[in-house]
């Protein structure tokens, strides 16, 4: 077996604590909301809070998949609440957002994948905070094009969902998902509002090769994606995918490069980047490409 590789110190991060994030906290406690950014220890959570970005979780916090790198529950979800929409907004007005991310779990028990309630909530934000960009990552929707079509019609102002990893590793990281789908579901989502950025990630350190990763972005730019994010994989627990190995920055370095002559719009590409880091500035390099 092999040994546990210890963790690099780029890995390390200095934690400084912004001045109203127990604020916010609290709040969050109230709505009963779910970040992604608390529930995924995401280690960003005090700078992007800072710079009024965040990452909310809606459609329950139990998944009907079980992706191997996932921290998320796992289980029949019985609850599809329909005022989730507004204390999404509500908290997002009280966050003072900018930028507000709205992502969930897979729920391939509802018909529409729960599409209904990504609308509800763009909308919802839109009335209570009309100058904050809204991002939405989206679950792939089993491949129902006409759940994708009510969110494109709903305008968001970047279209993100995951590849996750290169083709090779797709099946065995991510359970249920299909690379192939992903790409069309990016594809299409171009074809029906070609206005609106798309946008993808590729978690590194699960077994890639560095010309799968070039072909992953081939693949994303032949279906006119326009920005990449690339981040380091950490292990959630013992029982998650094990870590392959630890990227240095100066490939996530070279990574960007390669990206940017690829001709993507914006690539946040380092080891504590998660998809929705910097989020923010992508919506104004989105904007001016
Ligand atoms: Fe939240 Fe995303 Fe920022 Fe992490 S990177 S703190 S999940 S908004
Ligand atoms: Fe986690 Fe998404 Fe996979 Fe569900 S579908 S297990 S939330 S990565």
């Amino acid at each position: 077996t092999k040994e546990k590789q210890p963790k690099p110190d780029w890995l390390r991060i200095k934690l400084t604590t912004g001045g109203n994030y127990a604020e916010l906290k609290d709040m969050m406690r109230s709505k009963t909301l779910h970040t992604v950014c608390e529930e995924a220890k995401c280690p960003n959570i005090y700078e992007c809070w800072a710079n009024r970005t965040a990452t909310f979780m809606i459609l329950g916090d139990i998944c009907t998949r079980a992706c191997r790198f996932c921290a998320v529950k796992t289980g029949l979800p019985t609850e599809l609440d329909l005022q989730e929409p507004e204390r999404v907004a509500e908290a997002a007005e009280q966050m003072g957002l900018r930028h507000c991310v709205v992502t969930s779990v897979a729920r391939d028990d509802l018909k529409d994948g729960g599409a209904s309630i990504f609308v509800e909530t763009i909308k919802a934000i839109r009335r209570k905070l009309p100058l904050c960009s809204v991002e939405v990552l989206i679950p792939d929707f089993m491949g129902n094009w006409d759940a994708l079509r009510a969110v494109m019609d709903a305008k968001p102002d970047i279209l993100n969902h995951n590849i996750e990893t290169v083709a090779r590793l797709s099946d065995r990281v991510r359970a249920k998902a299909k690379y192939a789908r992903s790409m069309e579901l990016l594809k299409r989502a171009k074809e029906m509002q070609p206005d609106i950025p798309t946008k993808s990630s590729i978690m590194l350190g699960v077994g890639e090769e560095w010309d799968e990763i070039l072909e992953a972005m081939d693949d994303l730019r032949a279906v006119d994606c326009n920005i990449l994010t690339l981040g380091q994989y950490l292990q959630p627990s013992p029982n998650h995918m094990p870590i392959a190995r630890y990227v240095h920055p100066d490939e996530f370095a070279k990574l960007k490069e390669e990206g940017l002559k690829r001709g993507f719009s914006h690539v946040e590409s380092a080891p504590l980047v998660r998809s929705s880091y910097h989020a923010h500035e992508q919506v104004k390099s989105a904007e001016e490409a």
